[in-house]
């Protein structure tokens, strides 16, 4: 089995039913939940997190965004994990999300092309840091 980090970004956790319908998600695609926390971050773990972004014209939003409410955390098992969570959300920007992939979490839920519901890792390296960096007593090596 692959592990992943998924989060329910502060725009859904928000909204309780969307909420309720992303876990029910979950659930129905045979993810095993191994971990779930809900977080809310400090503007300074927004930065961090998304350092990669740095001087790109969305990351002032994006880690306004981040840090701007709750968020759900989970880290995931199945084969496969992490493309079939990322299957699931959905292309990042809302509007092609709903072009393109009408059936994902993003093209459902999504707000805008920042607030757009969900987060997945993308490798198998970028999950191993960041199920580090949102569960550091979870061992993952
Ligand atoms: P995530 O990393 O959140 O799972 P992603 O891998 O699909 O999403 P990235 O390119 O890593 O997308 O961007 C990280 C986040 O930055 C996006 O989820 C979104 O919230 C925000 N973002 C990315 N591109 C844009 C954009 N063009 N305009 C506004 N916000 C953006
Ligand atoms: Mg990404």
């Amino acid at each position: 089995l692959q592990l992943t980090l998924a989060v329910i970004k502060p725009d859904a956790v928000a909204h309780p039913l969307i909420l309720e319908a992303l876990h029910q998600k979950i659930l129905e695609n045979k993810f095993i939940i191994v971990k779930s926390k809900d977080i809310i971050w400090r503007r300074a773990d927004s930065e961090r997190f998304y350092a990669e972004h740095k001087g790109r014209f969305f990351y002032q939003r994006l880690v306004e965004f981040m840090s701007s409410g709750p968020m759900r955390a989970y880290v995931l098992a199945r084969e496969e994990a992490i493309s079939q969570w990322r299957e699931l959300m959905g292309p990042t920007k809302v509007f092609r999300a709903r072009y393109v992939a009408p059936g994902t979490i993003r093209a459902q839920f999504g707000l805008t092309d920042t607030r757009n519901t969900t987060h997945g890792s993308d490798s198998e390296e970028s999950a191993q840091k960041e199920i580090s960096f949102f569960f550091p007593e979870f061992c993952v090596a």
